[in-house]
């Protein structure tokens, strides 16, 4: 009967021969998940590499090489590239949030157009390519983190030297808190609204985060005074607008860009959710909610298109089922779109920093 071993998984890949990656040190502890059935591998490794889809081809040409028989490879690689991130000084952020390279706020001009769904995705995909990543629920109207994780614990708390610290819950490679496991979902949002900005302001300060590249903040949709409140509390390195392609949305996620433009957040780009479906039986692609929304709003306001998702029920069922897209299906088409997403992301936040770097070096020469 054909069987595979970890053993005969690290001999496998110990063969390639690559500069972008290094197995020489590879050992069974490298091997963080492994599940064979019959004719399928799903794989968990700790590698030194960066993570990309050359890394991943070349791991999963040579598994398939050596053993024919696997029809499909679900690999997940789990790197140590973090120290790469550039960080974004602002004294406000570094008096709050002292341990937080970048803070990213993900925000919406709409309800229900998969902000919270696009959230989980890239904060997962963004630990995936090897960065530490914190992620605070900050969706009053719906808090939907705790599901879309699959964890709804009360958080543990401890007493530090000054004060008492919560613990974050973590899973799949993300720290999170969320609103939802202080606020009762029965009281009127009227109610919610102050309590909100107080505890994001908790979740800042009394929240054991520890090193992080990237705090990622899902917001409440819309653009009024809660919005407005937070937006302003959140020392904030740049933002994400989700939008839907469709013009009543578009309307919407103009807004939310002026809202971050009145406050001078930069924002790092727009994510089109649900751009298009593809029938699984024909293969034919529906422009469900029209097409080029995305696009149009980027020309329009001078901001970048990070990427279109399309409808997909396992999008919808990773979320219900607490295991999001990126972690539960690897292989699938729309990872790779979350996961390029997630590095045009970065590449934005590298870009914001460094501008404000190069502004800092001009104020110096003034002064000389
Ligand atoms: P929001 O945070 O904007 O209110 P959610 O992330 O909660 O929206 O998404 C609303 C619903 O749509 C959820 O059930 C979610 O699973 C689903 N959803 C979001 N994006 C997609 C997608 N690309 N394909 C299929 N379902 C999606």
């Amino acid at each position: 009967m054909f069987e595979i071993t970890k053993s005969t998984v690290i001999n496998s890949l110990k063969k390639i021969s690559n500069d972008k990656i290094n197995t020489s040190s590879l050992t069974l502890n490298s091997i963080r998940k492994f599940e064979f059935t019959t004719e399928d591998l799903s794989l968990e490794i700790a590698l030194s590499t960066t993570n990309s889809e050359d890394v991943r081809s070349l791991i999963v040409n040579q598994l398939k090489k050596d053993f024919a028989e696997l029809k499909n490879i679900n690999l997940n690689i789990l790197t140590k590239s973090s120290s790469k991130v550039s960080t974004h000084k602002d004294a406000k952020k570094d008096a709050i949030l002292p341990g937080v390279k970048n803070t990213i706020a993900v925000a919406s001009g709409k309800g229900g157009v998969g902000k919270s769904t696009v959230a989980v995705n890239l904060a997962v995909a963004l630990a995936k390519d090897g960065a530490s990543v914190g992620l605070i629920d900050a969706d009053i109207y719906g808090p939907s983190i705790p599901l879309m994780l699959g964890l709804n614990d009360k958080p543990k708390v401890y007493q530090a030297e000054n004060s008492v610290k919560m613990i974050p819950l973590e899973n799949y490679g993300i720290k999170f808190m969320s609103i939802g496991l202080l606020v009762d979902q029965k009281d009127p949002i009227i109610w919610r609204g102050p309590m909100a900005s107080g505890a994001i302001k908790q979740f800042m300060t009394d929240v054991d985060w520890g090193e992080l590249d990237y705090l990622i903040f899902d917001l409440p949709p819309g653009t009024g005074d809660i919005q407005l409140t937070l937006v302003q509390t959140i020392p904030l390195t740049g933002a994400v607008i989700v939008t839907t392609p469709q013009e009543v949305s578009l309307i919407d996620a103009r807004k939310a860009l002026k809202m971050f433009e009145r406050v001078n957040v930069p924002v790092l780009g727009v994510v089109e959710n649900m751009s298009y479906f593809i029938a699984p039986d024909t293969g034919n692609k529906y422009d469900i909610f029209g097409s080029g929304g995305g696009e149009k709003i980027c020309k329009e306001l001078n901001t970048t298109l990070l990427g279109g998702i399309p409808i997909d029920p396992r999008i919808r069922q990773g979320g219900d089922n607490g295991v999001p897209m990126v972690f539960g299906i690897p292989d699938a088409n729309e990872t790779k779109i979350l996961m390029d997403i997630s590095r045009k992301l970065t590449d934005q936040v590298n870009i914001r920093n460094s501008n404000a770097a190069d502004k800092i070096e001009i104020l110096l020469g003034d002064e000389d």
